[in-house]
């Protein structure tokens, strides 16, 4: 941290890192350094010290229990934060339905959802993508029809990130067929343990179980499940993407794998020059995000910059992944089964060589998600260059 920060921006920067750290289990640490998979009961444990400092819900304003720190604080926290090995908290209940619902959400629909979010009591998944419906997610078919008090809701979900974990899931159904695409979606919460749900496991390239296929047949949702107005779902699901892309960039967490990368490597090592390359880029992104920032406290919005943001941060991220691979060269390659399972203990004299092919291979995902990168260049020529 070299910015340009008041003394009292730096002083809260250093005891969100000094709590945090002081509250961060050891083994939880030591599973993320080495980039071990961490399981439900990991996350919750974690989240549940965030939940304690009233920082699981960090961007949340004071009026619906966050801290309501203004955008410096912010982007501070996450700077600190992304500084530790400390797992990101899950986002789904945080940063994207919770954020839909205070804004969006009824009276009776906020006391009743919000709290459990903040206080790490329950598990949210996503249901936005479809088979046919990712990048073109207007296309989207699930079905919710109106029978009585209930919705009807019949389709399928896929890549639904932790559904197995979860509790509920926030859902894009269509409820209007005779209008255009993005008139007939509407926002709906779907207790998971709703009859008629099943969830089926997609395995992906680093072997790991994160994303699912769920299925939906004749799944009955109480119609005060609905967020908003019948029809307004699309515009909620928009609206909070910006602010998501934001925090998306991950250069915090850059910044500390290439530190590390740094203390792996001998000194006069042919790759000194590609951390350089790296740790530059690293700081024009950061200037990027300093930019949005002071126009984010002047009170405007990310705006298509975030897209930017996006596209740089995850960039970055899987080229430090890449640079890891061709510093162990062939010592990447596996070295005991198993391992990604293990309690934390390394191979000898080859720092992370058994997190580095499947960490290279998990994170390929950043530059598909959250809207692809091919998308967000789209985003931006619209808006900048009025195409
Ligand atoms: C690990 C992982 C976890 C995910 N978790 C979730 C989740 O929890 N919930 C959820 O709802 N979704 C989730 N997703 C889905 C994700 O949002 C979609 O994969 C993404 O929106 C892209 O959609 P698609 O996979 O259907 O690809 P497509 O839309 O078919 O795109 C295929 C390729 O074509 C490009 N492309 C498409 N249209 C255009 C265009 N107009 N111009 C230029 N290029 C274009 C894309 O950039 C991409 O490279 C997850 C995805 C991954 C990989």
């Amino acid at each position: 941290m070299d910015l340009a920060f008041s003394p009292e921006d730096r002083a809260f920067y250093e005891h969100v890192r000094e709590t945090l750290k002081a509250g961060l289990p050891a083994d939880i640490e030591q599973k993320e350094r080495l980039g071990q998979r961490l399981g439900k009961e990991d996350m919750l444990r974690w989240q549940d010290v965030l939940a304690r400092h009233n920082w699981l819900a960090a961007g949340w304003p004071k009026e619906y229990g966050g801290p309501g720190f203004n955008a410096t604080r912010r982007y501070l926290f996450e700077q600190a934060y992304g500084s530790l090995y400390a797992p990101p908290p899950v986002q789904f209940g945080i940063t994207m339905v919770g954020p839909v619902i205070y804004n969006y959400a009824n009276e009776e629909q906020k006391a009743r959802f919000l709290p459990p979010i903040r206080e790490n009591k329950v598990w949210w998944c996503q249901g936005y993508s479809e088979p046919g419906a990712g990048s073109d997610l207007a296309s989207l078919k699930t079905r919710a029809v109106r029978e009585g008090d209930h919705y009807i809701v019949n389709g399928q979900k896929t890549w639904t990130t932790w559904a197995h974990w979860a509790d509920w899931m926030f859902c894009l159904v269509k409820t209007d067929t005779s209008c255009k695409p993005q008139a007939g979606i509407s926002f709906l919460l779907i207790d998971m343990k709703t009859p008629g749900i099943s969830v089926r496991p997609i395995k992906t390239i680093d072997g790991d179980h994160e994303v699912n296929e769920v299925f939906l047949e004749n799944v009955k949702v109480p119609a005060e499940n609905l967020i908003g107005a019948e029809g307004a779902g699309w515009g909620y699901g928009k609206a909070l993407l910006e602010h998501e892309r934001f925090i998306m960039s991950g250069s915090a967490r850059s910044r500390r794998n290439l530190k590390t990368l740094r203390e792996d490597i001998a000194p006069g090592s042919v790759f000194e020059a590609r951390i350089a390359e790296l740790e530059i880029e690293l700081k024009a992104l950061e200037f990027l995000e300093l930019r949005l920032l002071s126009s984010m406290n002047a009170g405007g919005n990310p705006g298509p910059r975030a897209s930017a943001l996006k596209i740089r941060g995850t960039e970055i991220s899987q080229a430090v992944t890449r640079l890891r691979l061709d510093m162990l060269g062939p010592d990447a390659a596996p070295v005991s089964q198993g391992f990604m399972e293990a309690d934390g203990a390394e191979p000898a004299g080859l720092p992370h060589a058994a997190m580095a092919l499947p960490t290279y291979l998990n994170l390929r995902k950043l530059t598909i998600w959250g809207g692809s990168n091919e998308i967000q260049r789209m985003v931006m020529a619209k808006a900048t260059l009025g195409l």
